[in-house]
């Protein structure tokens, strides 16, 4: 499509600003979206703020950011038309990680791990615009009865459901979740479905923590607030109490907070595991008493992207078993980003769980 097109331009941190740039054209395997929903991620404000550890080889743009979106088929390539697979006007979700296919990671299906992957709006040009052109191939239908607000939030779902998956939650399962940010709470959520037995919410905002207690938390415990009412001292003294001495079976840190990655390795039981999903800051180095974690039989995992989780998290979208619209507490316009960004960054204002940018 020939035209142009608002676009969010991020230049070096701190400084972005809309412009009018060209609609970007589409490959012969590629569609052209008009952006409907775009969500604020944790990393775009590292990004925007210069503190992001990945994918960043200045640190510096031109780039237009935004990775986890939403919006319609406005035009088609040739082969992404000859694959019947979507249609002009189709409303679509994107799975933005495009690996190559091609590498050793890829051939053995560890697509996260591909040395050659680009990613829309961490490597290449995302979402922060009107349009945005997407590969047939990693884009999915939104389910019936799903705003374009809550699709553009598959993404975030569908490296929650890798996670989960990691965790192999099983029933009956004693679970402490680190962090009530829109991850932990999806992924609160995708362990309830999965059959925990009780699930704890550790975090140091009340906000957050009410919310999860909302959404179906167990016990929610502020280990910071010593004003909050769910301020807890000794947490692992606490899980103790309510295992009957045997801890957590399960531990995932939706978080990079490093008093949570630390904490989280004594609240973990025999033959626990612990997923790590939020995202240390380069230096950030765990010390884990190895001699107590092997006789205790104790695991430590990661949880990185989401190869081939989409399927999965956009029926667990479809089906109801996670209610999105209670994580979206703010929207902003295009032409407000900047405003979103400095807003999810703020510790003066912590009533917000996740930001969307919609378009009209
Ligand atoms: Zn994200
Ligand atoms: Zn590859």
């Amino acid at each position: 499509m020939n035209g142009k097109m608002k676009a969010q331009m991020f230049y070096q941190p701190q400084e972005m600003s809309l412009v009018e740039v060209d609609i970007p054209q589409v490959a012969q395997n590629e569609v052209l979206l008009k952006v409907k929903a775009c969500g604020i991620c944790g990393s775009d404000v590292a990004y925007f703020f210069g503190r992001s550890p990945l994918e960043t080889e200045n640190g510096k743009g031109p780039l237009i950011l935004g990775h986890e979106f939403a919006g319609e088929i406005v035009e088609m390539g040739e082969m992404a038309q000859s694959s019947s697979s979507f249609k002009v006007g189709d409303r679509v979700m994107a799975n933005p990680v495009q690996e190559c296919g091609a590498c050793k990671y890829c051939v053995r299906t560890q697509v996260n791990l591909c040395e050659n992957k680009r990613v829309k709006g961490v490597s290449i040009h995302g979402a922060f615009a009107e349009y945005v052109t997407m590969p047939y191939t990693h884009i999915f239908a939104i389910p019936q009865g799903i705003s374009y607000q809550e699709a553009a939030l598959c993404e975030p779902l569908a490296c929650s459901t890798n996670a989960v998956n990691t965790l192999d939650v099983k029933l009956g399962d004693f679970v402490v979740v680190y962090g009530p940010g829109a991850i932990g709470l999806m992924q609160m959520q995708l362990i309830r479905a999965r059959g925990a037995g009780k699930i704890a919410m550790v975090g140091i905002l009340d906000f957050g923590l009410e919310k999860a207690l909302s959404l179906g938390a167990d016990y929610v415990f502020n280990t910071l607030d010593t004003s909050s009412p769910y301020y807890c001292a000794d947490l692992p003294a606490e899980i103790r109490k309510l295992t009957d001495g045997e801890m957590a079976n399960k531990v995932v840190l939706p978080t990079g907070a490093k008093a949570a990655l630390q904490g989280a390795l004594d609240v973990a039981g025999k033959k626990a595991s612990i997923v790590y999903f939020g995202m240390p800051d380069e230096k950030m180095v765990l010390e884990v008493p190895l001699l107590d974690f092997l006789v205790n039989n104790r695991s430590i995992l990661t949880s990185w992207q989401a190869p081939f989780t989409w399927d999965t998290a956009r029926s667990a979208l479809k089906n109801g078993n996670i209610d999105m619209k209670a994580l979206i507490t703010h929207t902003f316009a295009l032409k407000d980003l900047e405003k979103g960004i400095r807003f999810m960054n703020d510790p003066a204002y912590p009533d917000k769980i996740k930001s969307v940018v919609v378009f009209d």
